[in-house]
């Protein structure tokens, strides 16, 4: 049995490692488009922070990944898959023959489609070599501007703030994290990063990025120009289907994959923010890691299910906590608030028909897990619903 994985990242390396440990004696090859070794995704901002070193956030070294019999290539993209042939191509032209096939190709950042939008100086933020180019360009120190002010966009924003630079992060919208946080949450952690040197300009919108050989400035619709030695973009991702596409494998905004991760050719799988299951896409590393679980059991034989669970995600920017999962603001649910001016804490909570079903906590997170569960369980809150918002303690007593 031969399984090819394309891509090392966080998906497919952790496919990789369950066949190999379902499949003893499997030839398994692992092809990764980046050089550096399989590392640690959503650890690129203690990178840029400078909290972290290269080395720190790698999750497999080579030798790990040889003793379970996993051919590691890095710098290999593959650029065509013959379905037919059950082989895929990579850049040098070399055909890699395979039984079953994975295809883990994650995303891409995307680009805005502005006038200057190429020129030197303007970066996007998803893998390694982006963080080692903004760190580069972070030690001259200097203004940036980051193109939206979304989870990324904020990580990346205090990540150069904190090397020295002088940021001002360009939103939409009316608020950060808009998706993730609704409008008071949204506002207090604007003005705790705002204490800390970052400037927002919001609600806004990008007209152009001005630069003589590099990026200089950019203007804004309304005429306002704000200098700026590095850009940074981060207004979201898509999913990089190219390569399946191509293959001839079905396709919708992803590569259209079925409860076991199948593609539309049996022999070839789809895990991670490259699959489309149920009409969505995934953006989050546990449901991806989750995909890839579920893969190496069908390339073993079994049948399990992937279901996707409540998303919930946490801002990691030094200094701050803040946390959300589940639905936000939705209009039909009823509001439950909690909120200490004097320590800059905030909770709140969505209820429909006496369940939580969605929450945010800004300024102590520690009971992420515990409203985790009860929106994943959807169990009554009734009974304990005067004290849920100050946390497992108080409803235990409740209760
Ligand atoms: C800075 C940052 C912070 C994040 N923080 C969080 C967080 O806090 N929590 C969270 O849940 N998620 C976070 N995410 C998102 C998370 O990293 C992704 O959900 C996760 O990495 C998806 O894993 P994946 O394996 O599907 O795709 P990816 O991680 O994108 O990996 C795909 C790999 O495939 C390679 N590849 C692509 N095409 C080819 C080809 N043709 N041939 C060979 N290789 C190819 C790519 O180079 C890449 O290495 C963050 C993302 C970033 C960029």
């Amino acid at each position: 049995m031969r399984v090819l994985v394309i891509g090392a990242g966080p998906a497919g390396t952790r496919c990789a490692v369950r066949i190999a440990e379902r499949l003893p004696g499997t030839e398994i090859v692992l092809a990764g488009a980046e050089s550096a070794l399989p590392y640690d995704r959503i650890a690129l901002s203690k990178v840029l922070e400078g909290r972290a070193e290269v080395g720190d956030i790698i999750t497999h070294p080579v030798g790990v990944l040889r003793a379970k019999g996993i051919a590691y290539r890095p710098a290999t993209r593959i650029v065509a898959l013959d379905c037919v042939g059950r082989a895929a191509v990579t850049e040098k032209g070399e055909r890699v023959g395979y039984d079953a096939c994975v295809i883990a190709t994650g995303s891409r950042a995307a680009r805005l489609p502005l006038p200057g939008a190429d020129l030197p100086g303007v970066l996007l933020y998803r893998d390694l070599s982006d963080v080692l180019a903004m760190r580069r360009a972070a030690m001259a120190g200097g203004p940036a501007v980051v193109i939206g002010g979304g989870l990324l966009g904020l990580e990346a924003a205090a990540g150069l703030a904190h090397a020295g630079m002088k940021v001002t992060v360009i939103h939409a919208v009316d608020w950060p994290m808009e998706r993730q946080l609704d409008a008071e949450a949204g506002a207090m952690l604007a003005r705790r990063l705002g204490a800390r040197g970052i400037r927002f300009a919001m609600p806004a919108k990008t007209a152009a990025i001005a630069g003589d050989g590099r990026a200089e400035a950019v203007l804004l619709a309304d005429g306002t120009r704000i200098p700026a030695r590095l850009v940074v973009m981060s207004v979201g991702i898509r999913p990089e289907t190219g390569l399946a596409a191509a293959a001839g494998l079905a396709m919708a905004r992803g590569i259209v994959v079925d409860d076991q991760m199948r593609t539309s050719d049996p022999a070839v799988f789809a895990i991670g923010e490259c699959a489309e299951h149920g009409g969505k896409l995934i953006g989050l590393v546990a449901p991806a890691l989750e995909q890839a679980e579920i893969a190496a059991e069908a390339i073993a034989g079994g049948a399990t299910a992937w279901a996707p669970r409540t998303d919930s995600a946490a801002l990691k920017v030094s200094g701050t906590a803040v946390w959300s999962a589940g639905e936000i603001a939705p209009a039909d649910a009823e509001v439950v608030t909690l909120r200490d001016e004097g320590t800059d804490a905030y909770r709140r909570f969505w209820l429909r028909e006496g369940r939580l079903v969605g929450a945010v906590l800004y300024g102590d997170t520690d009971d992420s897990g515990f409203y985790l569960n009860l929106i994943t369980s959807g169990c009554s809150v009734a009974p304990f619903r005067a004290a849920l918002a100050m946390g497992p303690a108080y409803v235990k007593v409740a209760a």
